[in-house]
């Protein structure tokens, strides 16, 4: 009788010690470097995109499908995915995925538009447009992060980006007019090349406001009378947008 006490015990122990022990394995989140980035990039599009009301499914969908971590420094690969803005060189910033993918929806872009970015950074901005527009013109004022964006998306298959070393408050007149204009560094106006390179019914996202504080993010839209009309959609962080050396 003691022996079968004893032995029911035992059993006991080896029955139900896996049990919670698997459950508390199960249910600890496991770190980013075990998961595969594009299991980061559903978990980034669920918890910071979609639960913070962007609804537009071409948007969640280029989110999903662009390697972020590609375009971040090799040392910032693991936190690529993390709810926040990462430095790449030349003291600039890719912007958090909720920004990007909230300026993104802003533009309504089309499978035919045609849009402009200023601020080509790291390219990755780019090759979320470009995962929705028909073509996308991108310029950047630092000539080195022109050159190494340019590399990045022709080595990811994005052909249909141009990127050109420029000074973007002048727009790129040759390729104009666009359907869609982001802006993706702050400065305190509209350039008003920019505004003259719309097309009637486009759509422009800046942040505008003191280029060292926090900026407002504005939408302007350009009717087909080429009227423009303004609506402020929150409070962001960009770099500022410079000219000259
Ligand atoms: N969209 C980028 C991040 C932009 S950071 C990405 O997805 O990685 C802002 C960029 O704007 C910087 O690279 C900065 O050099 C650039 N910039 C600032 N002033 C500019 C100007 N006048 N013309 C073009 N690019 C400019």
């Amino acid at each position: 009788m003691e022996v079968m006490q004893r032995m029911g015990q035992i059993a006991v122990v080896v029955l139900m010690s896996p049990l919670p022990f698997a459950a508390f394995a199960c249910s600890m989140p496991r770190p980013e470097e075990y998961l595969g980035p594009a299991t980061l990039r559903k978990r980034m599009v669920a918890e910071q995109i979609k639960a913070r009301g962007i609804r537009d499914e071409r948007v969640l969908r280029a989110m999903e499908r662009v390697p972020r971590h590609e375009f971040v420094p090799d040392h910032l690969q693991t936190v690529a995915y993390r709810d926040h803005a990462i430095a790449i060189d030349h003291g600039q910033s890719i912007s958090q995925p909720y920004v990007v993918a909230l300026m993104t929806e802003l533009l309504e872009l089309k499978p035919n538009s045609v849009v402009l970015e200023v601020g080509t950074g790291s390219g990755y901005q780019a090759a979320i447009l470009a995962e929705i527009a028909a073509r996308v013109f991108s310029v950047e004022r630092i000539p080195q992060l022109a050159d190494s964006a340019r590399c990045r998306l022709e080595r990811l298959g994005y052909r249909h980006v141009s990127v050109r070393t420029g000074d973007g408050y002048e727009g790129w007149p040759e390729a104009a007019p666009f359907d869609a204009i982001i802006v993706t560094c702050g400065g305190d106006h509209v350039p008003e090349p920019l505004l003259q390179q719309l097309k009637p019914g486009g759509t422009l996202v800046m942040p505008v406001g003191p280029t060292t504080d926090c900026q407002t993010l504005w939408l302007i839209e350009k009717d087909h009378k080429g009227r423009l009309s303004k609506h402020k959609k929150g409070n962001v962080r960009f770099v500022p947008l410079r000219r000259g050396d």
